[in-house]
């Protein structure tokens, strides 16, 4: 997957979120591409080549968001990053964090399956990072994701230590046919171990034609 410095690939920007990631009204601002394959992505527009991308800069995208910049600053909301995998762009958010200083909080929704120095620029910039963990069992998290974990674990516990247990939410699916409860405790008792505080865990909806492979 590519890093662009100067664009974000938007494909969805989805104004007037209330309290569904964190505080305040948010916009969430979706990036194509992502470095994860899961088995029940709800977003697989974030990287199917087909899906429509709009590469806009970080002056394009503030122009765009400040619409509401009266809403984030009387709520104390701002943007939600999300995708995809949003941190592979944490140069632009770093940009669009000079734009907006201190007025808008900025979030990320994130696998953190990213290359370190990624992670370090985040960290300068975000605000608050809502950890997609999955399952820290490696062959759970390969079989549905199809990719290696030892990353996301080293850098959500990197995470952890930097910004505090404050700034970080670990959401710990059920996954059906993927994984069992017993699987979702001792992943939370994995990540308590690794400095993580705070969790969201939670049952995926599936269907019948979502079988496990
Ligand atoms: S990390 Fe999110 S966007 Fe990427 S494949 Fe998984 S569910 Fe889909």
């Amino acid at each position: 997957m590519q890093t662009d410095e100067a664009r974000f690939p938007l494909f969805a920007l989805v104004r007037h979120r209330l309290t569904t990631d964190g505080q305040g009204v948010t916009t969430l601002a979706a990036a194509w591409g992502c470095p994860l394959r899961c088995r029940f992505c709800l977003n697989p527009q974030s990287w199917r080549e087909e899906t429509p991308v709009r590469r806009v800069t970080p002056q394009e995208f503030y122009d765009l968001v400040k619409i509401d910049d009266l809403y984030f600053q009387a709520t104390g909301g701002g943007v939600t990053f999300g995708g995809g995998e949003p941190l592979t762009h944490a140069p632009f958010i770093r940009a669009v964090r000079a734009l907006c200083g201190d007025r808008w909080r900025l979030c990320a929704e994130t696998c953190l399956n990213i290359p370190s120095p990624l992670l370090d620029m985040a960290m300068e910039c975000v605000d608050e990072f809502i950890v997609d963990i999955k399952d820290t069992n490696p062959e759970i998290y390969r079989r549905y994701t199809g990719a290696d974990n030892a990353r996301t674990l080293a850098n959500i516990e990197a995470l952890v230590q930097r910004v505090g247990p404050l700034r970080v939410v670990a959401r710990v699916p059920l996954i059906p046919g993927y994984n069992t409860p017993a699987d979702v405790e001792a992943s939370v008792g994995k990540l308590r171990g690794l400095g993580v505080e705070r969790f969201d865990t939670f049952t995926y909806r599936t269907t019948s034609e979502m079988a496990p492979t």
